[in-house]
């Protein structure tokens, strides 16, 4: 990976730690000629660097679709676990856009990241361009999670990859929605799995 978006991976504000980046970085850079990446869950842009280091080495001339309403999800809001208050608009409104924007463009890869602003589940209604691969790492809750499988993962064209966020097969060790989706999608047959690395784990469309 190019060493100056790691480092700016790194240092970005987020929830991704620098070894599954890595696997997502070598998922997007294996899918990206197959069409677009993209993600669900922007937050600040740290996954979404090592998703446009993969696409730029691909050279495979396409980009990644960041989709957030940038508004947090129930774990980020004031006075929850993972509030950060330099994240708050004037309003006191969680508010990650500026600072998502922010990472992209000192990282020097606006021209291949595409920000959609907005909740995951109207544009995945409205989405046709088949994707390459999907990344989903939004809403935590089992209808956030399920909606986001439900919609995005029919845009997965074939040989593309899923790749699933936070899947913790012991309760003990973290929510259960995401490894509910990851569950679903293998047992739907249309998916096969192609690798783990910490919670993040990568799936093929068959
Ligand atoms: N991938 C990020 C972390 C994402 S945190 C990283 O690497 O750090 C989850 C994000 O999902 C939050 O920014 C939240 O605003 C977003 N989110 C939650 N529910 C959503 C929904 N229904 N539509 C769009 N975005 C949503
Ligand atoms: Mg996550």
């Amino acid at each position: 990976m190019d060493p100056s978006l790691r480092d700016a991976a790194r240092r970005a504000i987020g929830f991704m730690p620098d070894d599954e980046g890595m696997a997502l970085y070598e998922a997007a850079l294996q899918a990206a000629p197959l069409g677009p990446v993209l993600e669900v869950g922007s937050y600040c842009g740290k996954s979404t660097l090592y998703l446009a280091a993969g696409v730029l080495e691909a050279a495979a001339d396409t980009v990644v679709f960041s989709v957030d309403h940038h508004r947090g999800s129930e774990e980020h809001q004031p006075g929850e676990q993972y509030h950060d208050p330099r994240l708050v608009d004037e309003s006191g409104k969680v508010d990650t856009l500026s600072v998502f924007r922010n990472t992209i463009e000192q990282a020097r890869v606006a021209d291949l990241v595409v920000a959609i602003v907005g909740a995951s589940e109207v544009v995945a209604k409205r989405w046709a361009t088949p994707l390459g691969m999907v990344f989903i790492d939004g809403g935590h809750s089992m209808e956030a999670a399920q909606r986001d499988l439900d919609g995005w993962s029919r845009h997965v064209v074939s040989s593309g990859l899923l790749a699933i966020h936070d899947v913790f097969p012991d309760p003990e060790q973290g929510g259960r929605p995401p490894y509910e989706i990851y569950r679903q999608a293998l047992d739907s047959g249309r998916f096969r799995e192609v690798s783990e690395r910490g919670s993040l784990r990568v799936l093929q469309r068959v």
